[in-house]
């Protein structure tokens, strides 16, 4: 589904990516976990097209698709989805007006009103949401817990096919980490083929999500690949201890 070639990205002149590599297959869950300040968000927006972001070699390709110069829209008609690290709020755009103008991008079509209030009531439901919440600005004092929730009932609003999640559990309390990777998990029942990128710096997420493969992210790219074992080594001996292991490139 996504597959991440020697791709190398600059910011203002500063590498952060340098030769980075990685394969995701259909219903695969990936995790990447690397120390701040690694480029781990930076990678996120890169896959998602933020063109703040310098692409200085490499390719992203998306179900066969190269999709390295294309636009973020385009990205997201595709499948791709991000629920970001610090979802932005936005003065004077109404939170469903927001969330049916995505709908309608991504389905490139118009949502009819009454279509998009029935999928809306019943995931704001399962988050355990307030519906009030649908009437106010963007985001727009919304505690950072409420504003996670917001971007997984964006998530099952828009059904992706890839699910990128920024450090989904930071401003999560314990009990609204757990309804909300319920929600995350019971999509992916639904929908199978899909494939998830979660990106951190804590195992914590990986109890409630359970990876297939968790790469450590050091020094600009991958520098080893395993399972759960990884994380919980990153756990007991944090990142400096981690050795690259040459063939897992
Ligand atoms: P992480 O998510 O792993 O903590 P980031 O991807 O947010 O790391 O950032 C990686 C590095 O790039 C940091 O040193 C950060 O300060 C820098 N950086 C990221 N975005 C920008 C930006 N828009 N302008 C300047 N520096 C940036
Ligand atoms: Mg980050």
């Amino acid at each position: 589904m996504l597959e991440i070639k020697d791709l190398s990205v600059a910011v203002k002149d500063k590498k952060i990516l340098d030769s980075f590599n990685i394969n995701i297959l259909d219903g695969e869950i990936h995790a990447v976990m690397g120390p701040n300040g690694v480029g781990k968000s930076t990678l996120s927006r890169v896959i998602m097209g933020d063109n703040s972001y310098k692409v200085l070699k490499g390719t992203i390709m998306y179900n066969g698709i190269d999709i390295t110069k294309m636009a973020v829209d385009e990205r997201a008609r595709l499948g791709i989805f991000i629920a970001m690290q610090n979802p932005l709020s936005i003065e004077g755009v109404k939170n469903s007006e927001f969330l049916k103008t995505a709908l309608s991008t991504v389905k490139n079509r118009n949502v009819s009103i009454f279509e998009f209030i029935k999928s809306m009531d019943k995931s704001m439901d399962e988050l355990n949401m307030d519906h009030s919440m649908l009437h106010r600005s963007l985001n727009k004092g919304f505690s950072g817990g409420e504003r996670k929730k917001n971007e997984i009932l964006q998530m099952k609003v828009l059904q992706p096919s890839l699910v990128i999640l920024d450090e989904l559990d930071s401003g999560l309390d314990v009990d609204s980490l757990k309804i909300v990777c319920k929600n995350i998990n019971d999509y992916l029942k639904a929908n199978p083929k899909t494939s998830v990128l979660i990106i951190t710096h804590y195992p914590k997420i990986l109890q409630y999500i359970k990876p297939d493969y968790v790469h450590a992210f050091v020094d600009g790219r991958i520098i080893k690949t395993s399972d759960m074992s990884l994380a919980y080594e990153i756990e007991k001996n944090g990142y400096i201890g981690i050795n690259e292991v040459k063939e897992n490139l």
